[in-house]
């Protein structure tokens, strides 16, 4: 079966950046299954994936604009210090939880001086260029549930 709109594809990933660091992977761990066609994963991986089937492997390199997007400057803003909890660590690389207007939003912590904290609400992959190691484990027809939902059920995917 091959990968196109409305099957659901599992599979492992190792996701590199151009120094060869490795951001995030599948290996030891549950694959990935996700609904393809769906928005479910960034575009250019979907446009790798499409009409391969299990067994496929490949190195893929998706541009920032495939991927998480360019880095938007107007996303980097300071707040105030005196608006964060005095006893909060605070640290260049650290995450924190905003309430944004379509749910809870995490912000990057950029900088923090005595009066301010700089914060970039960007994607940590923003800007990115990618390289996924990926190899399809299997490609099956999505349920008329999971059509419906918009996401996978079950194994590697949304438990409820
Ligand atoms: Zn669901």
């Amino acid at each position: 079966m091959k990968v196109a709109r409305d099957t659901v594809v599992t599979l492992h990933y190792t996701l590199t950046d151009d120094s060869g660091e490795v951001l995030d992977s599948s290996a030891g761990g549950e694959p990935l299954g996700y609904l393809h066609g769906h928005g479910n994963i960034i575009p250019g991986l979907e446009k790798a994936l499409e009409g391969n089937s299990a067994g496929f492997q490949s190195v893929v390199t998706i541009s920032a604009a495939e991927g998480y997007g360019e880095k938007n400057p107007g996303a980097i803003f300071d707040a105030p210090r005196k608006h964060f909890p005095a006893d909060m660590p605070l640290a260049p690389g650290g995450r924190v939880q905003t309430q944004g207007d379509h749910g809870p939003v995490t912000l990057t912590i950029v900088k923090v001086t005595d009066d301010s904290v700089t914060l970039d609400g960007n994607h940590p992959l923003a800007g990115k260029t990618l390289h996924f190691d990926v190899e399809i484990v299997d490609v099956r027809d999505a349920s008329s549930e999971e059509l419906a939902h918009g996401h996978v059920h079950g194994h590697g995917g949304h438990h409820h």
